[in-house]
Protein backbone atom coordinates (compact mmCIF):
# COMPACT_ATOMS: atom_id res chain seq x y z
CA UNK A 1 0.00 0.00 0.00
CA UNK A 2 2.92 2.54 1.17
CA UNK A 3 4.84 1.73 -1.66
CA UNK A 4 1.98 2.30 -3.87
CA UNK A 5 1.50 5.76 -2.41
CA UNK A 6 5.24 6.75 -3.12
CA UNK A 7 4.59 5.55 -6.60
CA UNK A 8 1.65 7.90 -7.24
CA UNK A 9 3.30 10.61 -5.47
CA UNK A 10 6.25 10.39 -7.79
CA UNK A 11 3.84 10.01 -10.83
CA UNK A 12 2.02 13.44 -9.99
CA UNK A 13 5.87 14.96 -9.35
CA UNK A 14 6.34 13.65 -12.84
CA UNK A 15 3.06 15.29 -14.09
CA UNK A 16 3.62 18.56 -12.45
CA UNK A 17 6.96 18.87 -14.09
CA UNK A 18 6.24 18.25 -17.42
CA UNK A 19 3.42 20.66 -17.24
CA UNK A 20 5.69 23.22 -16.10
CA UNK A 21 8.70 22.49 -18.70
CA UNK A 22 5.48 22.28 -21.31
CA UNK A 23 4.76 26.11 -20.08
CA UNK A 24 8.65 27.23 -20.80
CA UNK A 25 8.39 25.47 -24.37
CA UNK A 26 5.61 27.30 -25.84
CA UNK A 27 3.78 26.49 -29.06
CA UNK A 28 5.23 28.04 -31.93
CA UNK A 29 4.93 30.83 -33.90
CA UNK A 30 2.46 31.92 -36.02
CA UNK A 31 3.40 33.67 -39.21
CA UNK A 32 0.70 35.47 -42.02
CA UNK A 33 2.44 35.90 -44.93
CA UNK A 34 1.43 39.72 -45.93
CA UNK A 35 3.73 40.28 -48.36
CA UNK A 36 5.30 37.33 -50.20
CA UNK A 37 7.27 38.21 -53.32
CA UNK A 38 10.44 40.15 -54.47
CA UNK A 39 8.41 41.92 -56.96
CA UNK A 40 7.28 43.36 -58.97
CA UNK A 41 3.84 44.05 -58.11
CA UNK A 42 3.03 46.90 -55.47
CA UNK A 43 0.47 44.97 -53.41
CA UNK A 44 3.04 41.53 -52.57
CA UNK A 45 6.30 42.58 -51.33
CA UNK A 46 8.24 41.28 -48.78
CA UNK A 47 6.13 41.44 -45.25
CA UNK A 48 5.90 38.23 -42.92
CA UNK A 49 3.49 38.80 -39.66
CA UNK A 50 4.73 37.12 -36.42
CA UNK A 51 3.60 36.34 -33.06
CA UNK A 52 3.99 33.49 -30.64
CA UNK A 53 0.84 30.97 -30.82
CA UNK A 54 -0.44 31.66 -27.38
CA UNK A 55 -0.02 35.80 -27.88
CA UNK A 56 -1.41 37.98 -30.60
CA UNK A 57 0.98 40.26 -29.86
CA UNK A 58 2.61 40.48 -33.13
CA UNK A 59 5.98 42.27 -35.00
CA UNK A 60 6.51 42.10 -39.06
CA UNK A 61 9.73 41.00 -40.58
CA UNK A 62 10.00 43.61 -43.09
CA UNK A 63 6.90 45.66 -44.49
CA UNK A 64 7.26 45.68 -48.10
CA UNK A 65 2.78 45.68 -48.00
CA UNK A 66 0.95 46.32 -44.86
CA UNK A 67 -2.70 47.03 -45.40
CA UNK A 68 -3.19 45.48 -49.18
CA UNK A 69 -1.38 42.18 -47.49
CA UNK A 70 -3.67 42.53 -44.37
CA UNK A 71 -6.78 42.53 -46.43
CA UNK A 72 -5.98 39.46 -48.49
CA UNK A 73 -4.95 37.86 -45.33
CA UNK A 74 -8.13 39.32 -43.90
CA UNK A 75 -10.62 37.88 -46.91
CA UNK A 76 -8.32 34.62 -47.09
CA UNK A 77 -9.56 34.19 -42.85
CA UNK A 78 -6.54 34.38 -41.13
CA UNK A 79 -7.83 36.70 -38.81
CA UNK A 80 -11.41 35.64 -38.26
CA UNK A 81 -10.05 34.90 -34.62
CA UNK A 82 -9.44 38.23 -34.49
CA UNK A 83 -12.22 39.92 -31.60
CA UNK A 84 -12.57 43.98 -32.27
CA UNK A 85 -13.76 45.11 -29.25
CA UNK A 86 -17.29 46.73 -29.55
CA UNK A 87 -16.19 50.16 -28.18
CA UNK A 88 -13.57 50.72 -31.39
CA UNK A 89 -14.50 52.20 -34.17
CA UNK A 90 -11.62 50.40 -36.01
CA UNK A 91 -12.43 47.53 -39.03
CA UNK A 92 -10.56 44.31 -38.42
CA UNK A 93 -7.68 45.32 -40.69
CA UNK A 94 -6.86 48.76 -39.16
CA UNK A 95 -7.38 46.92 -35.90
CA UNK A 96 -4.28 44.31 -36.69
CA UNK A 97 -2.41 47.24 -38.60
CA UNK A 98 -2.74 49.56 -34.87
CA UNK A 99 -3.01 47.33 -32.14
CA UNK A 100 -1.62 43.86 -32.41
CA UNK A 101 1.29 44.87 -34.50
CA UNK A 102 3.45 46.34 -32.06
CA UNK A 103 6.58 46.83 -33.77
CA UNK A 104 8.90 46.45 -36.84
CA UNK A 105 11.75 44.26 -37.70
CA UNK A 106 13.47 46.11 -40.97
CA UNK A 107 16.36 43.76 -42.25
CA UNK A 108 17.14 46.95 -44.76
CA UNK A 109 15.97 49.61 -46.46
CA UNK A 110 15.14 48.73 -50.19
CA UNK A 111 11.94 49.95 -51.10
CA UNK A 112 10.27 46.25 -52.01
CA UNK A 113 10.51 45.67 -47.90
CA UNK A 114 9.56 49.33 -46.58
CA UNK A 115 6.85 50.97 -48.82
CA UNK A 116 3.76 49.29 -46.86
CA UNK A 117 5.08 50.40 -43.56
CA UNK A 118 6.01 54.47 -45.00
CA UNK A 119 2.72 54.54 -46.97
CA UNK A 120 0.32 53.45 -43.58
CA UNK A 121 2.37 55.26 -41.53
CA UNK A 122 -0.20 58.78 -41.23
CA UNK A 123 -2.88 55.78 -39.98
CA UNK A 124 -0.70 53.78 -38.36
CA UNK A 125 -0.17 53.48 -34.21
CA UNK A 126 2.91 54.72 -32.56
CA UNK A 127 5.49 51.64 -31.94
CA UNK A 128 8.71 50.81 -32.76
CA UNK A 129 11.12 49.79 -35.52
CA UNK A 130 13.83 48.04 -35.37
CA UNK A 131 17.12 47.85 -37.08
CA UNK A 132 20.74 47.85 -37.78
CA UNK A 133 22.02 50.93 -37.47
CA UNK A 134 22.93 51.83 -40.93
CA UNK A 135 19.51 50.39 -41.62
CA UNK A 136 17.95 52.79 -39.38
CA UNK A 137 19.84 55.70 -40.94
CA UNK A 138 18.93 55.00 -44.36
CA UNK A 139 15.13 54.63 -43.41
CA UNK A 140 15.42 58.84 -42.27
CA UNK A 141 17.72 59.57 -44.86
CA UNK A 142 16.10 58.33 -48.01
CA UNK A 143 12.37 58.49 -46.58
CA UNK A 144 11.31 60.06 -43.54
CA UNK A 145 13.23 63.43 -44.52
CA UNK A 146 9.60 65.57 -45.13
CA UNK A 147 11.10 65.40 -48.85
CA UNK A 148 9.96 61.73 -50.19
CA UNK A 149 7.84 61.94 -46.83
CA UNK A 150 6.63 63.60 -43.41
CA UNK A 151 9.00 62.62 -40.68
CA UNK A 152 7.27 59.88 -38.25
CA UNK A 153 9.91 58.88 -37.03
CA UNK A 154 11.86 60.24 -33.63
CA UNK A 155 15.41 61.05 -35.70
CA UNK A 156 16.57 63.17 -38.62
CA UNK A 157 14.78 66.36 -40.29
CA UNK A 158 13.12 68.45 -37.40
CA UNK A 159 10.17 68.55 -36.77
CA UNK A 160 10.21 64.95 -35.67
CA UNK A 161 6.57 63.13 -35.43
CA UNK A 162 7.82 60.84 -32.95
CA UNK A 163 5.15 58.00 -34.11
CA UNK A 164 8.16 55.64 -34.91
CA UNK A 165 10.67 54.90 -32.54
CA UNK A 166 13.42 54.14 -34.26
CA UNK A 167 15.39 51.36 -31.93
CA UNK A 168 18.91 50.39 -33.09
CA UNK A 169 19.98 46.85 -32.62
CA UNK A 170 23.33 45.50 -31.50
CA UNK A 171 24.43 42.44 -33.40
CA UNK A 172 24.16 39.72 -32.22
CA UNK A 173 22.70 40.58 -28.77
CA UNK A 174 18.95 39.93 -28.18
CA UNK A 175 16.52 42.68 -27.44
CA UNK A 176 13.33 42.54 -25.90
CA UNK A 177 10.43 43.52 -28.28
CA UNK A 178 8.32 46.01 -26.44
CA UNK A 179 4.63 45.06 -25.38
CA UNK A 180 5.25 41.26 -26.94
CA UNK A 181 6.43 38.39 -25.00
CA UNK A 182 9.34 38.12 -28.33
CA UNK A 183 12.73 38.92 -28.66
CA UNK A 184 14.94 39.39 -31.38
CA UNK A 185 18.73 39.14 -32.57
CA UNK A 186 19.72 40.82 -35.38
CA UNK A 187 22.58 39.45 -37.48
CA UNK A 188 24.54 41.09 -40.51
CA UNK A 189 24.02 39.77 -44.00
CA UNK A 190 25.68 40.83 -47.34
CA UNK A 191 23.11 41.97 -49.74
CA UNK A 192 25.29 43.58 -52.89
CA UNK A 193 26.69 46.02 -51.25
CA UNK A 194 23.81 46.89 -48.84
CA UNK A 195 24.35 46.04 -45.07
CA UNK A 196 20.80 43.30 -44.99
CA UNK A 197 19.85 41.89 -41.61
CA UNK A 198 18.29 38.38 -40.78
CA UNK A 199 16.01 38.14 -37.35
CA UNK A 200 16.29 35.29 -34.55
CA UNK A 201 12.77 35.75 -33.20
CA UNK A 202 12.08 34.01 -29.38
CA UNK A 203 9.19 33.77 -27.62
CA UNK A 204 9.55 31.25 -24.35
CA UNK A 205 11.71 28.46 -25.85
CA UNK A 206 10.83 28.72 -29.40
CA UNK A 207 13.18 30.48 -32.52
CA UNK A 208 12.14 31.16 -35.72
CA UNK A 209 14.72 32.91 -38.15
CA UNK A 210 13.45 35.36 -40.70
CA UNK A 211 15.96 36.49 -43.32
CA UNK A 212 16.02 39.53 -45.33
CA UNK A 213 17.89 39.50 -48.48
CA UNK A 214 20.52 38.31 -48.94
CA UNK A 215 23.64 37.21 -50.94
CA UNK A 216 25.17 33.33 -51.11
CA UNK A 217 28.36 34.06 -48.96
CA UNK A 218 30.72 32.52 -51.44
CA UNK A 219 29.37 35.20 -53.72
CA UNK A 220 29.49 38.03 -51.27
CA UNK A 221 32.59 36.83 -49.62
CA UNK A 222 31.72 36.95 -46.18
CA UNK A 223 30.84 34.24 -43.66
CA UNK A 224 27.83 36.04 -42.57
CA UNK A 225 25.39 32.96 -42.90
CA UNK A 226 27.55 30.36 -41.63
CA UNK A 227 27.55 32.52 -38.73
CA UNK A 228 24.04 32.26 -38.10
CA UNK A 229 23.94 28.40 -39.11
CA UNK A 230 26.75 28.37 -35.84
CA UNK A 231 24.30 30.66 -33.92
CA UNK A 232 21.41 28.52 -33.97
CA UNK A 233 23.15 24.67 -34.75
CA UNK A 234 22.31 24.52 -30.69
CA UNK A 235 18.49 25.32 -30.79
CA UNK A 236 18.08 23.16 -34.49
CA UNK A 237 18.92 20.02 -32.45
CA UNK A 238 16.82 20.40 -29.80
CA UNK A 239 14.36 20.88 -32.37
CA UNK A 240 13.81 24.72 -31.10
CA UNK A 241 14.25 26.62 -34.03
CA UNK A 242 10.46 25.84 -35.54
CA UNK A 243 10.89 27.89 -39.33
CA UNK A 244 13.43 29.54 -41.41
CA UNK A 245 11.76 32.16 -43.79
CA UNK A 246 14.66 32.90 -46.23
CA UNK A 247 14.45 34.18 -50.17
CA UNK A 248 15.27 32.70 -53.02
CA UNK A 249 14.85 35.15 -55.69
CA UNK A 250 15.32 33.64 -58.81
CA UNK A 251 16.11 29.97 -60.45
CA UNK A 252 19.54 28.25 -60.30
CA UNK A 253 20.14 28.98 -63.63
CA UNK A 254 21.06 32.70 -62.78
CA UNK A 255 24.39 33.88 -63.44
CA UNK A 256 26.32 34.49 -60.18
CA UNK A 257 27.29 37.62 -61.64
CA UNK A 258 24.24 39.05 -61.87
CA UNK A 259 22.47 37.78 -58.91
CA UNK A 260 22.46 41.59 -57.02
CA UNK A 261 22.97 40.16 -53.34
CA UNK A 262 20.31 37.28 -53.90
CA UNK A 263 20.18 33.70 -53.60
CA UNK A 264 18.91 30.53 -55.74
CA UNK A 265 17.76 27.35 -55.19
CA UNK A 266 21.49 26.04 -55.42
CA UNK A 267 23.02 28.71 -53.01
CA UNK A 268 20.31 27.81 -50.59
CA UNK A 269 21.07 24.00 -50.62
CA UNK A 270 24.25 24.89 -50.22
CA UNK A 271 24.18 27.05 -47.42
CA UNK A 272 21.48 24.76 -45.60
CA UNK A 273 23.68 21.52 -45.83
CA UNK A 274 26.41 23.48 -44.14
CA UNK A 275 23.53 23.96 -41.69
CA UNK A 276 23.02 20.22 -41.90
CA UNK A 277 26.93 19.83 -41.51
CA UNK A 278 26.96 21.99 -38.00
CA UNK A 279 23.68 20.46 -36.19
CA UNK A 280 24.32 16.88 -37.44
CA UNK A 281 22.57 14.88 -39.79
CA UNK A 282 18.81 14.52 -39.74
CA UNK A 283 18.38 18.28 -37.41
CA UNK A 284 16.69 19.34 -40.15
CA UNK A 285 14.17 16.77 -40.83
CA UNK A 286 10.44 18.20 -41.10
CA UNK A 287 11.80 21.88 -40.57
CA UNK A 288 9.87 24.29 -42.31
CA UNK A 289 11.78 26.61 -44.81
CA UNK A 290 9.38 29.55 -46.06
CA UNK A 291 10.75 30.82 -49.54
CA UNK A 292 10.26 34.41 -49.61
CA UNK A 293 11.55 37.50 -52.08
CA UNK A 294 10.64 35.34 -55.36
CA UNK A 295 10.87 37.60 -58.11
CA UNK A 296 8.76 37.08 -61.23
CA UNK A 297 8.57 38.69 -64.77
CA UNK A 298 5.99 40.10 -67.23
CA UNK A 299 6.39 37.92 -69.38
CA UNK A 300 4.35 35.00 -71.21
CA UNK A 301 6.29 32.09 -69.64
CA UNK A 302 5.95 30.32 -66.49
CA UNK A 303 6.42 31.98 -63.42
CA UNK A 304 9.22 30.64 -61.70
CA UNK A 305 7.69 29.37 -58.46
CA UNK A 306 7.48 26.00 -60.14
CA UNK A 307 10.35 25.55 -61.31
CA UNK A 308 12.19 27.40 -57.73
CA UNK A 309 10.44 24.43 -56.19
CA UNK A 310 11.27 21.70 -58.09
CA UNK A 311 15.03 22.60 -58.15
CA UNK A 312 15.24 22.93 -54.40
CA UNK A 313 12.99 19.25 -53.78
CA UNK A 314 15.09 18.00 -56.17
CA UNK A 315 18.32 19.00 -53.50
CA UNK A 316 16.19 18.27 -50.75
CA UNK A 317 18.02 15.34 -49.24
CA UNK A 318 18.09 16.76 -45.58
CA UNK A 319 14.19 16.71 -44.90
CA UNK A 320 13.45 19.72 -44.94
CA UNK A 321 9.98 21.13 -45.58
CA UNK A 322 9.91 23.79 -48.55
CA UNK A 323 6.93 26.24 -47.91
CA UNK A 324 5.75 28.54 -51.02
CA UNK A 325 4.14 31.14 -49.66
CA UNK A 326 1.05 32.69 -51.44
CA UNK A 327 -0.01 36.27 -49.50
CA UNK A 328 -2.43 35.70 -47.08
CA UNK A 329 -1.52 32.51 -45.82
CA UNK A 330 -1.58 31.54 -42.16
CA UNK A 331 0.93 28.73 -40.61
CA UNK A 332 1.58 27.69 -37.13
CA UNK A 333 5.19 26.61 -37.21
CA UNK A 334 5.65 24.19 -33.70
ZN1 LIG B 1 17.10 44.38 -51.20
ZN1 LIG C 1 14.18 42.94 -51.69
Amino acid sequence: MKGRRVALVALLNAAFLSISSGAMAGDGFDVVALGALGGIEDGNLSAYLIHPHDDDRAVTCDAGTLVNGLRVADAKGAFDAVKVPPESDLGRVGYVLTKQIKGYLISHAHLDHVAGLVISSPDDSNKPIYALPSVGEALVTTYFNWQAWPNFTDRGKEPRLKKFTITDLEPAKATPLADTKMKVTAFPLSHGGVESTAFLIESDDDAMLCFGDTGPDAVEKTTHMRDIWSAVADRLKQRRLKAIVIESSYASDRPDKLLFGHLTPKWLLASLHELAGQAGAGSLNGLPIVISHIKYALTREQQPQKKILDELEAGNDIGVRFVMPEQGARWHFR
